[in-house]
């Protein structure tokens, strides 16, 4: 299969044994190709034109490696709701580090290939709604430019995973800048062996930040460093109305990706307390937590890295502290510009902040749906304008014209901002879960349109309307670990 263009270079693979378990992903019964992303192949620089259907089922199922890849299961721990457990790869192995034109690496990562040392008590299997899921929303959030890892196939195993009840297994193959997380550090951390930390600082700092290589303070440039991704990531979550739902420190990717896609889903009312997943009984993940849990989870990193910020542990400690406590600062500037983008708002003014929370106030009371108050503002209608005619909001809306004004704004200037903030179709939790069963049942047409829908959620154009209108059903939407 050299035809593919696999260009592998393995450098986790090479670590010490700790690090990881070498592992083959067991073989499945009878795989079969369900969705594969053309476009992520060829930004990958491969090429799987040549290849039978027939091939690339058993490649994604892992029933065939490609040569050049060795694989592994990688050994992290993490906090899960606030306690700390050891974990890893429990029904994932990575099968290499890919090289793309670019010379970017890229994880490709086998999810449900089996059980590995780190299974704990699990089959190491995924059923196939779970990763279909995950195939569609990586998806979407890679077409709002919200940093991600990616889908690039999911094949049926042929077998059958039981859960609470019998369901077809799959394999996804997930493509990631790497899967090294929060939950990495506190693993290697945990060891207290200050050689084996190292090598995993020097590590992700060689491929994720190379440009701290030769500072003073390797550990709390990376620090910062990190703190700054997470940052412009978790706004990007807020700006879109993401709900991650398991923001443990294992799920926290120290690239900056959002990573591992279970019980995840996007709000459409606003409430700011939305919680989806069906686990998380206190709202500890629920959409206005997301900052805090990122700092929360930040701050478990900082105290990986103390043995490497100074000799003297207070001092150590004394410098960690301060770069979390700028958390807050740094978040809310970040977060009110994005705020401003959304509202089409140049420049700064003071009263900025309260032209937003007002707003935000106003469609909580209303219980009026995120993403489309944005599109009512953008002259983007969607059918249900009758909310818009409400006293308050016009009141709030006479605040709005006159504070877009300022800095000379234009309609042509600030819809063109908006535009490209505020996107216009999002996965609606009803589109999802209609393509999910489609699937389940052989009809593919639906979960296709999907995420071809999904890819540009930016752009008017005829067919889209479908896809925007919210639920009508008052069920409360819940999801699942995907498991
Ligand atoms: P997640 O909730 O997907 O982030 O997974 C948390 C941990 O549980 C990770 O270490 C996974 O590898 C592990 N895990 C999840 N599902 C399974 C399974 N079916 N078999 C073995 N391990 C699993
Ligand atoms: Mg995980």
């Amino acid at each position: 299969m050299n035809k593919i263009n696999w260009n592998f270079n393995n450098t986790y693979f090479n670590l010490p044994n700790i690090f990881r378990e070498n592992i083959k992903p067991t073989p499945v019964k009878k795989p079969e190709l369900v969705l594969f992303n053309k476009d992520l192949s060829s930004d990958l620089n491969l090429d799987f034109s040549k290849v039978s259907n027939k091939e690339l089922s058993e490649l994604f199922s892992g029933n065939s490696l490609p040569e050049g890849s060795n694989s592994i299961a990688q050994a992290y721990a993490g906090h899960q709701f606030g306690h700390f457990t050891m974990l890893g790869d429990g029904r994932a192995v990575l099968i290499g580090e890919h090289l793309s034109k670019d010379s970017k690496r890229y994880d490709i990562q086998f999810k449900g290939s089996g059980k590995t040392t780190f299974s704990r008590n699990g089959d190491g299997r995924a059923a196939l709604g779970p990763m279909l899921r995950e195939y569609i929303i990586s998806e979407a959030m890679n077409g709002l430019r919200i940093q991600t890892t990616r889908s690039l196939a999911v094949v049926k195993t042929g077998e059958d995973v039981v859960r609470e009840t019998s369901l077809p297994g799959a394999i996804l193959t997930r493509v990631a800048s790497s899967h090294i997380r929060v939950g990495t550090f506190q693993y290697i951390a945990a060891r207290e062996r200050k050689n084996e930390l190292d090598i995993l600082l020097n590590y992700v700092i060689d491929r994720h930040y190379p440009d701290i290589k030769n500072s003073k303070n390797k550990a709390i440039d990376l620090l910062i460093n990190v703190m700054e991704k997470q940052i412009n990531l978790v706004v990007n979550w807020m700006r879109v109305g993401f709900i991650h739902g398991v923001m443990n420190t294992d799920n926290m990717s120290i690239s900056g990706e959002t990573i591992d896609y279970g019980p995840c889903a996007f709000m459409d009312t606003y409430d700011p307390k939305t919680v989806f997943s069906s686990i998380d009984q206190m709202g500890r993940y629920a959409y206005c937590n997301q900052p805090v849990i990122t700092k929360w989870n930040l701050s478990r990193f900082a105290e990986c890295l103390i043995p490497f910020i100074d000799n003297d542990q207070d001092k150590a400690i004394e410098l960690a502290t301060k770069i979390i406590n700028s958390f807050e600062k740094k978040y809310e500037e970040k977060w009110l510009n994005m705020m401003r983008n959304k509202l089409g708002l140049f420049g700064v003014d003071e009263k900025d902040k309260f032209l937003i929370l007002d707003l935000l106030t106003w469609m909580h009371q209303k219980k009026a749906d995120y993403t489309n108050t944005f599109c009512h503002l953008m002259n983007e209608n969607i059918n249900e304008d009758k909310d818009y005619e409400d006293k308050d909001f016009q009141s709030w809306k006479i605040r709005w014209n006159e504070r877009l004004k300022n800095n000379n704004n234009i309609p042509e200037k600030y819809l063109k901002l908006m535009k490209t903030v505020n996107p216009l179709i999002i996965p609606r939790n009803h589109k999802v879960e209609e393509a999910l069963e489609q699937a389940e049942k052989n009809n593919l047409k639906p979960i296709t349109q999907l995420v071809e829908i999904l890819k540009d959620p930016y752009t008017q154009r005829g067919n889209i309307l479908d896809y925007q209108i919210p639920s009508n059903s008052d069920e409360k939407y819940q999801t699942f670990c995907g498991t």
